[in-house]
């Protein structure tokens, strides 16, 4: 069985949708999963936004620009009266509901259940399509399997089982879809796997039946060496490890959601990415066994906050990074980079939420200065601790660029560098120019 998720852009109007059906309707028992149609969670981020302020007006106004949209996918999309009349009752049943919560109560539990329409509708318009191709497929209901444990991480063995059950309702069916990004969480209400969790859905539901192979099907031809909106001339990569590929996902890399490899690198299921507008291209396969070149690529993570906490006393005063680190726990913020020194301890956080509790708690413990705007830079490949010669070349490649902190040896796949935001765009352009220079 193999999963193939397809992300908003490709299903982003009827045309798109009818060429994901194209690549769909091949033999093989398979999962779609789809994401909502381009825009669409943004704009129902956009809703519940004007809902919280209780702007009854803003949220009605923007009812009533997503609505045609639907409804001009709808004449689209479909031939036959009959198919046109349903696509339409379902986009009314949907913007009814949506609609009742600029009457009703509206709380934390409504926004989840808003967010969750637009992978709802992709799904069913897509499913009636292929019924009216005569192209035989299930809808399976995403809340039904897909679900998140007390700290909102997705529970694997819960998936697992719930999946299967569904599965086997509909034992000699070839074609099933589902929703990206939706789940329930662990009172049984409608949440969600966060923005851009389409990904992490597929490789969810890959790993939980153990798939021959999940695809990833968006609108670029792989995983790129460099963030191609800054450098020019940049190539996918063929083929990447499990490792390789979390750290790019994680370090910037947009294309992926940050924790989607896990689960598929937990089950050995490999991760293809391809690219919709261009079917036939290689893209990128990331598996257990990767080869290729040392370094593969760069990437670049941005609103970076560097915490640097001072202590008087940290000669020889062990439990001083505890302390420091349980701060961050309590706040439940990961922490990126560390660096230490015999008296300080500079540490990098991207999720400010708690930033002002997190700040008077360090307080206690040192002087604390903070910095916003910076940027890791993430260089990724295969740095066994026997090699040599890294090190030398990223540095004579960043001899312009003033470094804020250095990670290396954390992991064998990972070389991290903080710049502030104003030296990014030169920082990916010398390392392209240092690393890549000689390549295609
Ligand atoms: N529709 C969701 C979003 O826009 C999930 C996804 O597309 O992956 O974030
Ligand atoms: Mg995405």
């Amino acid at each position: 069985m193999q999963v193939l998720k397809f992300g908003g852009t490709s299903v982003g109007s009827a045309e798109r949708m009818k060429d994901v059906a194209r690549l769909v309707n091949c033999p093989g028992k398979k999962i779609v999963v789809l994401s909502a149609m381009s825009g669409t969670t943004d704009h129902l981020v956009k809703l519940t936004n004007a809902l919280y302020k209780h702007n009854i007006g803003e949220a009605t106004g923007l009812l009533n620009e997503l609505e045609p949209r639907y409804r001009n996918t709808v004449e689209a999309l479909f031939n036959s009266d009959e198919a046109k009349k349903k696509g339409n009752d379902l986009i009314t049943e949907h913007f009814n509901l949506l609609r009742s919560f600029t009457l009703d109560m509206f709380t934390h539990n409504e926004e989840k259940t808003i967010l969750a329409e637009g992978e709802l509708l992709s799904t069913a318009l897509f499913h009636y399509y292929l019924e009216e191709q005569k192209v035989p497929s299930v809808l399976l209901s995403a809340l039904n399997f897909m679900r998140i444990d007390e700290n909102g991480e997705p529970d694997l063995q819960y998936i697992e089982s719930n999946l299967k059950r569904e599965l086997l309702k509909n034992p000699h069916e070839q074609l099933f879809i589902t929703q990206g990004y939706i789940c329930r969480n662990i009172f049984g209400q409608i949440d969600n796997l966060k923005r851009g969790g389409s990904d992490y859905t597929a490789s969810l539901i890959g790993a939980a039946i153990t798939a021959e192979e999940i695809q990833i099907w968006t609108d670029i031809d792989g995983m790129h060496n460099n963030d191609p909106r800054y450098v020019p001339n940049t190539y996918p990569i063929a083929e990447l490890s499990f490792d390789e590929a979390a750290e790019l996902a994680y370090f910037g890399a947009k294309i992926l959601h940050p924790y989607c490899i896990r689960p598929a690198k937990k089950r050995n299921v490999p991760v293809r990415l391809l690219n919709t507008m261009q079917p036939e291209a290689k893209g990128t396969l990331i598996s257990r066994e990767a080869s290729g070149d040392e370094i593969k690529a760069v990437a670049a993570k941005d609103h970076i906050i560097v915490i640097k906490i001072k202590s008087t006393r940290m000669l020889m005063a062990y439990g001083f990074l505890r302390s420091v680190f349980e701060v961050f726990e309590r706040y439940k913020t990961p922490i990126d980079m560390i660096t230490t020194s015999e008296v300080a301890v500079s540490l990098t956080i991207d999720d400010n939420s708690h930033i002002d509790e997190i700040l008077k708690e360090l307080e206690t413990y040192g002087t604390v200065e903070m910095e916003i705007n910076q940027v890791i830079i993430c260089i990724v490949g295969d740095f066994l601790a026997d090699k040599h010669g890294y090190a030398v070349k990223i540095f004579e490649s960043l001899k312009d660029v003033p470094i804020r902190m250095i990670s290396y040896g954390g992991s064998k796949n990972n070389i991290s560098i903080l710049v502030s935001a104003e030296h990014k765009k030169e920082a990916l352009l010398a390392l392209n120019k240092g690393l890549f220079n000689l390549k295609k």
